[in-house]
């Protein structure tokens, strides 16, 4: 048990006085997604904008800083702020406004994904961008300006929100869309809650025709195949992801399945009003109609090692070359929300968690690019469990990790034994990514050191953040571990 008097401030920037003690039954502990690291804060749960004004005027009384978390599903420090407030934000979950007419919705922060959708879907509409697991909040999502597998097409979140109201620290609340206090927009989409909190979110949902996709998969022989597979189906697609095998050598490096996936046209479906209702959505709480899917992690856990993997991966490419190339009509949810399938997989992990590696690297190097990490990868004994590669567009949002290129994200289990050498094996991605002007994700981020970010960001990009940060937040209130980890020191 961590009493309030042990914890020594580690903020330097917000220190014009001592900090004073804040009520330790506020104090938890919080944990990175990938739960490879956590920390103690002051954790608040607001529910109202004038609730999170107080909780700055608070922080500043204080003396300590405040960061912002949603759902927490960053893999790394991205949503914590050890030894001083967070606020959890999950309890401003109102729908403010809707129209079915034009698909316009306005939302406070704490809606999540999965309460965005099923409010949305019988009225004939979706979210044109979600991420790979439904609990994830507006504002986190926002925060981070999350992708999916249609990034190349719809690029990131932001381009999809209208208008935001934006709390700063000092309590005032400025509106802010393309036009309106532009600047700010397209920083705080995508700057990480460094800038203010969202309290209000309206973005354009995408009309749909049906609650089904038609759903494509195949299997690829390598890497060729894989990035040949991707250009040939760009146009004609509206949703790609390839799920790749670390393990495979040779002329097999980079195999796997790719899936893809299109709206159905207007008039395709011939009962969309039965497939747009929610129950036809559902994720069963079965695997196989007997197995509970609560406890399937249990059964993955002995398999969470090299040799386990391997056989997954391997049975995994098998299953799909024996079925070859299949084609369904799937639910939206059940495409897109795929890891959501087996309730707290992570855990398999163990004890030590795992962390998310993934770098987006410009079309004409990704492929070797890709194919340099996969081998690093084996190498040094640490091949990644899950590998998914997804195609993305630039953007215009200032901190953005988008570019006319790929993404290749990769999970990495930790042990005691391994943190240090995965972390090692990160520095020289980092270095291979850097070469092929590469970028990095921060809400999947854990390794990532001050000076990659200056080399990737560029040190006007930065400056210019900053600037806005000290024009939002010129008393240095904002902070995350991520943000004194990897940007805290000028
Ligand atoms: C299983 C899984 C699958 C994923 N798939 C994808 C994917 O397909 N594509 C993708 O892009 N990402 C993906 N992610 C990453 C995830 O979508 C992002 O980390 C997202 O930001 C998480 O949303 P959250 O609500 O949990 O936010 P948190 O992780 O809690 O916070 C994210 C950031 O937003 C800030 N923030 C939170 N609320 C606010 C607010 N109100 N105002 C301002 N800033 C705020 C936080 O300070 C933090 O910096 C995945 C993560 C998991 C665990």
């Amino acid at each position: 048990m961590i009493e309030t008097k042990d914890l020594e401030p580690i903020v330097k920037s917000n220190q014009q006085r001592p900090p004073a003690v804040l009520p330790g039954e506020r104090l938890e502990r919080v944990t990175a997604w990938g739960g490879a690291s956590d920390s103690v804060s002051y954790v608040y749960r607001p529910t109202t904008a004038a609730q999170i004004a107080d909780l700055f005027a608070l922080a500043r009384q204080m003396g300590r800083t405040v960061g912002l978390r949603g759902g927490g599903n960053s893999y790394g420090d991205a949503a914590m702020n050890g030894e001083n407030i967070l606020l959890d934000l999950r309890r401003m979950n109102r729908i403010l406004d809707w129209n079915p007419e034009n698909g316009r919705i306005s939302v406070e922060p704490g809606v999540t994904l999965s309460r965005l959708w099923q409010y949305v879907l019988e009225d004939g509409w979706w979210p044109p961008v979600v991420t790979g697991t439904m609990v994830t909040t507006i504002g986190g999502c926002a925060g981070m300006n999350v992708h999916g597998k249609n990034a190349w097409q719809q690029g990131p979140i932001g381009a999809h929100i209208l208008e935001f109201d934006l709390m700063m620290p000092s309590g005032e609340t400025i509106a802010c869309g393309p036009e309106e206090n532009g600047d700010i927009f397209f920083a705080a989409i995508g700057g990480f809650g460094m800038l203010g909190c969202f309290t209000r979110i309206t973005l354009q949902m995408k009309r749909i025709y049906s609650g089904l996709l038609d759903v494509y998969t195949e299997t690829q022989p390598n890497l060729d195949g894989m990035f040949a597979y991707f250009e040939a189906h760009l146009e004609t697609s509206d949703y790609i992801v390839g799920w790749m095998d670390a393990f495979a050598k040779g002329k097999g490096l980079g195999r796997g399945d790719v899936h893809r996936a299109n709206y159905l046209p207007p008039d395709a479906d011939p009962h969309p009003a039965q497939t747009m209702r929610l129950d036809h959505q559902h994720l069963s709480d079965m695997m196989f109609g007997v197995l509970p899917k609560s406890i399937i992690w249990l059964l993955m856990r002995p398999f969470m090692n090299n040799w386990g993997t391997w056989l997954i991966n391997n049975g995994k490419l098998w299953a799909g070359k024996l079925a070859g190339p299949t084609y369904v009509r799937q639910p939206h949810a059940a495409f897109h929300f795929l890891l959501d399938y087996v309730p707290n997989w992570k855990r398999a992990y163990g004890p030590g968690g795992l962390i998310q590696y993934q770098p987006f690297v410009p079309k004409e190097a990704a492929k070797e690019t890709f194919a340099h990490l996969l081998h690093l990868g084996q190498e040094r004994g640490l091949p990644n469990y899950l590998t998914v590669l997804k195609r993305h567009r630039p953007d215009a949002f200032l901190m953005t990790h988008g570019l006319d290129g790929y993404s290749m994200a990769m999970d990495f289990r930790i042990t005691n034994r391994n943190r240090e050498k995965v972390a090692q094996l990160a520095r020289e991605m980092d270095e291979i990514v850097l070469a092929a002007g590469g970028r990095f994700y921060l809400a999947k981020d854990s390794t990532l050191r001050p000076e990659t970010a200056v080399a990737y960001l560029g040190q006007e990009t930065l400056d210019q953040f900053r600037l806005l940060k000290r024009r939002c937040d010129p008393d240095h209130i904002m902070e995350t571990n991520l943000w004194r980890r990897v940007f805290g020191s000028d």
